[in-house]
């Protein structure tokens, strides 16, 4: 899987060096490439933006820096080309699992008021928001589509953690996590943990999750089947 990512503001990108993403990035599991597009910019002074036809505040990304870096870093349209835009659709777990199924994906990040809109019709394939907020630039958004899609690239978590059993993997909130000490602050890890019964961990894992995902996300649970999270029969112990 490769990102490239076009950024009037590459300096953003260096914490992707860190923790997890930072060792898959540098054993070749994935790459990140940014390009700056004002190295695209005919101006004298790489300029990339201007005042926007119509009037109003700020300043809008010019569309040509913007194409031919589209059109030098793929040429054949090769890549999902995706405009971090906070009217974009939002995103979400399932969408984070259909986009790591990509071989390479081109990031646009707006700044300014944003990006002028012939550029975006004529170059990209979908805008995604990260949320019903509105951030300075696009790349912050870009960092969290890549840390999210990045996750489900083959080999890029170890083999201690895992997608499969988190929050939104199923559908629900994940159920809560303790570790040592047993008793912290007077405060008893739940014993059903401590006891080494799978089903009836599954179970009390399961009960959790409904319940956070009641009190705090109940529209996760609209339309759902709940049969399908009905626990697994209890095996009957041979005496
Ligand atoms: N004028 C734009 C509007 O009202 O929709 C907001 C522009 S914002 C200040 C500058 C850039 O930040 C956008 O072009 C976009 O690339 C990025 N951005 C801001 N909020 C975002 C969000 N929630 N999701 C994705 N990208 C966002």
């Amino acid at each position: 899987m490769k990102f490239d990512v076009l950024t009037v503001f590459p300096g953003y990108f260096s914490v992707l060096g860190e923790s997890v993403l930072g060792k898959a990035i540098e054993s070749g599991k994935f790459s990140v490439q940014t390009h700056n597009v004002r190295d695209y910019s005919t101006d004298k002074h790489h300029r990339t933006d201007d005042v926007p036809y119509g009037g109003g505040a700020g300043m809008v990304m010019t569309p040509d820096p913007i194409m031919r870096a589209i059109e030098d870093v793929d040429p054949l349209h090769e890549a999902r080309r995706i405009y971090l835009s906070p009217k974009g659709s939002v995103l979400c777990q399932s969408k984070v699992e259909s986009l790591a199924k990509e071989d390479r994906i081109l990031l646009l990040c707006g700044d300014y008021e944003g990006v002028d809109q012939r550029a975006l019709d004529l170059a990209i394939d979908e805008e995604i928001s990260i949320g019903d907020y509105v951030l300075t630039g696009g790349e912050l958004p870009a960092l969290v589509l890549i840390n999210a899609v990045a996750r489900y690239v083959d080999g890029v978590l170890g083999s201690d953690e895992s997608t499969g059993e988190e929050s939104f993997s199923n559908g629900l909130l994940e159920y809560p996590h303790y570790t040592r000490p047993e008793v912290y602050r007077g405060v008893a890890v739940p014993s059903v943990l401590l006891g080494g019964n799978h089903h009836d961990i599954a179970e009390w894992r399961l009960n959790r999750s409904l319940e956070i995902t009641q009190a705090r996300r109940p529209d996760l649970l609209v339309g759902k089947d709940m049969t399908q999270y009905m626990p697994v029969k209890k095996r009957k112990h041979r005496k």
